[in-house]
């Protein structure tokens, strides 16, 4: 039996911070609607995009996600998963993008596990990948930090969103499988934001007051804890924001712990995949009023705790690489040279 008691929430003690900066000025638009379908054509209800044709991050033919350092005559110089740099010939690059979406965890780093082997890491992803699907639908130029079962470390994850100079980061995450959490009419999702973003804040209560009603479709008892709403998470010691993917992106970003591993009728709807489809409606109708409102959000509540540890995880490690496709060998000067221009 493998369990996990929590989620390990992908802490990074050891980075420094970083001050979070305002959000990129979107432009006004004149839509008011807050109801949001997968339409067979595409309705653009996103804010338009400056693209300079630089290229920022590339999926390589493997499907993984890494940042662009500049381009050589071989094909781009990339900064790898484990924070290593290598030439990549084969792939696809990015520019811009509206929001990036962060899946918790993968690879060796499951995340919380039932006993009967629901893994937070696939179910993170599952929702990812169908709030990508509802976002690109409305418009929105969308990445996902991973899109196969790899794991990651938090600094990657962070430069992945900060260099596609994303205005909105979102981790998604699922609660451990703690069964002695409080049972609840109400679903428990909390939404950490950053103490110094209010553009960050806004989007929690966003997401908390979308996830509400995503949620009511389901007549099931939720757990929900002393945290349930939107919230921040300070360190016990330092009350910096706890969470690496909360404190160290310039990007304004959130950590929302979507719903509870620990409680049988969540995780339920988890295995039928409606809670999943349920989250990306929410994130995706969350992220439409953040860009197209002014509107506040709710349900913001103070945090009734810190912490010191979630128990490592998201560090660098033991990183090894997963395969990046036709890569050719790294030349030192070229490096040196191409390193920190920003690409
Ligand atoms: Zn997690």
């Amino acid at each position: 039996m493998l369990v996990l008691a929590s989620c390990a929430g992908d802490d990074d003690a050891s980075s420094a911070a970083v001050e979070p900066t305002a959000a990129r000025e979107v432009v006004e638009l004149t839509t008011t609607s807050t109801t949001t379908t997968v339409a067979p054509t595409t309705t653009t209800l996103a804010p338009p995009l400056d693209f300079d044709g630089t290229p920022r991050v590339m999926r390589t033919s493997t499907d993984v996600i890494v940042p662009v350092l500049g381009e050589v005559p071989e094909g781009y110089l990339v900064r790898t998963t484990c924070q290593a740099t290598a030439v990549v010939s084969d792939g696809r690059t990015e520019e811009r993008v509206h929001v990036v979406l962060d899946p918790g965890h993968g690879g060796l780093e499951p995340g919380a596990v039932t006993n009967d082997g629901v893994a937070e890491k696939d179910v993170n992803l599952q929702t990812a990948l169908l709030a990508e699907e509802r976002l690109e639908a409305l418009g929105f130029e969308v990445t996902l930090t991973r899109y196969t079962d790899i794991r990651i470390p938090i600094v990657t994850r962070v430069e992945i969103a900060d260099q596609l100079d994303a205005a909105l980061l979102v981790s998604i995450h699922h609660q451990g499988t703690d069964t002695n959490i409080p049972r609840s009419e109400t679903p428990g999702t909390e939404v950490y934001y950053q103490q110094t973003s209010s553009e960050s804040k806004r989007f929690a209560g966003l997401l908390r007051e979308e996830s509400l009603s995503a949620f009511g479709e389901f007549d099931i008892e939720w757990f929900a804890g002393t945290d349930a709403g939107a919230t921040y998470r300070p360190h016990r010691n330092t009350g910096e924001d706890f969470y690496g993917m909360v404190r160290l992106p310039e990007t304004p970003a959130v950590l929302a712990e979507m719903a509870f591993l620990g409680n049988e009728a969540e995780v339920a709807l988890l295995r039928s995949g409606e809670l999943q489809a349920a989250e990306a409606k929410a994130i995706a109708d969350a992220v439409l009023r953040w860009f197209t409102s002014d509107d506040p959000g709710s349900g913001f509540v103070e945090p009734s705790f810190g912490l010191l540890s979630s128990g490592g995880g998201g560090g660098l490690d033991g990183c090894v690489d997963p395969d990046l496709g036709t890569t050719v060998a790294e030349d030192s000067e070229l490096v040196e040279e191409l390193d920190g221009d920003g690409g």
